[in-house]
């Protein structure tokens, strides 16, 4: 899916999806666990206000576990709950209608005390493009649920699917736009798969994830490429390039002169990057922050 964010979009984007929290008791923001930073949307907090609201951090598969635990610590100490799933598999997603009922366990005891019987928690799921909205509704769904997206202005004809007995979705997800303003950002968007390489220079994003790599998961990257010098300086770009040449060796991009073919070199860092290929990887830890 290909989305260009222009402002009236992100107009429209919030107005659909302030709509759609009249109709819901939680949101369900999604953040992609290798880079919980940069897949979060920078409005998000003003467009869900005072909506309870669990975070799902999707992809935990592909992400450092040590990270992903810290991230969880990182949430719950700003007082938001969180959990991590493989929504492929649907690994833990078990624990979303849990969290989320015990998030709501005061609200529905107040009902239940005015005598009222709570119906099932309704909740709505929102995130950038590629974090993994329809995978999740799909797998929480146990079963393939047609998502139409938006059309403008409608939010008729949407559907509630029931997750468990006690919650129900909202079949259309909330789709946030991703942040811009800062041009690494883009470059971590770019490595884990969320925004297109079109946008961006292939062998810049590649450089970018050599970088980052070269400085977090050393010893991944050279187990998996055979490669033995790390960078001697981070923020030296020949010695970045000089690595991004080394992989390009082993693994056979040459051109006449027996260069290597760098754009060939760095489609096969970031193919094998995003597949997981390189083992579990987080690109962005709180330890940072
Ligand atoms: P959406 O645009 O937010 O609806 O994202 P999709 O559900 O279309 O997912 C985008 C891509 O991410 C697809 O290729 C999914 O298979 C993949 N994906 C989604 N969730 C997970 C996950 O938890 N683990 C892994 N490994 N891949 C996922």
């Amino acid at each position: 899916m290909t989305i260009q964010w222009f402002p009236g979009h992100m107009t429209k984007a919030r107005r659909q999806i302030e709509q759609k929290l009249k109709l819901i008791d939680i949101a369900i923001e999604l953040l992609d666990a290798r880079i919980p930073l940069s897949s979060r949307n920078p409005m998000v907090d003003d467009i869900l206000r005072n909506k309870p609201r669990l975070v799902v951090m999707t992809k935990a598969d592909l992400a450092d576990p040590r990270e992903t635990d810290k991230w969880i610590a990182h949430f719950a100490a700003k007082g938001l709950a969180s959990v991590a799933v493989d929504a492929n598999t649907g690994t833990r997603i078990g624990d979303i209608a849990s969290k989320a009922k015990e998030l709501l366990h005061e609200k529905r005891e107040r009902q239940r005390a005015k005598g009222m019987n709570p119906r099932a928690i309704r909740a709505l799921i929102v995130g950038i493009p590629n974090v993994g909205k329809s995978t999740l509704i799909n797998r929480l769904a146990g079963r393939n649920v047609a998502i139409t997206g938006d059309r403008p202005g409608v939010t008729k004809g949407q559907q509630w699917i029931r997750v468990g007995s006690e919650m129900e979705l909202l079949d259309t997800p909330g789709i946030l736009w991703p942040k811009f303003e800062d041009q690494l950002v883009g470059y971590r968007l770019a490595m884990t798969g969320a925004i297109k390489e079109q946008i961006l220079n292939v062998e810049d994003v590649a450089f970018h994830a050599i970088r980052e790599l070269s400085g977090r998961y050393w010893d991944a990257l050279s187990k998996r490429f055979g490669i033995e010098q790390p960078p001697a300086d981070l923020d030296d770009p020949q010695e970045i390039v000089r690595v991004m040449e080394d992989i390009g060796r082993k693994r056979g991009c040459l051109v006449s002169g027996g260069r290597v073919d760098l754009e060939k070199a760095s489609g096969i860092i970031l193919r094998e990057l995003r597949a997981g290929k390189l083992g579990r990887i987080t690109l962005e830890s709180p330890d940072d922050l």
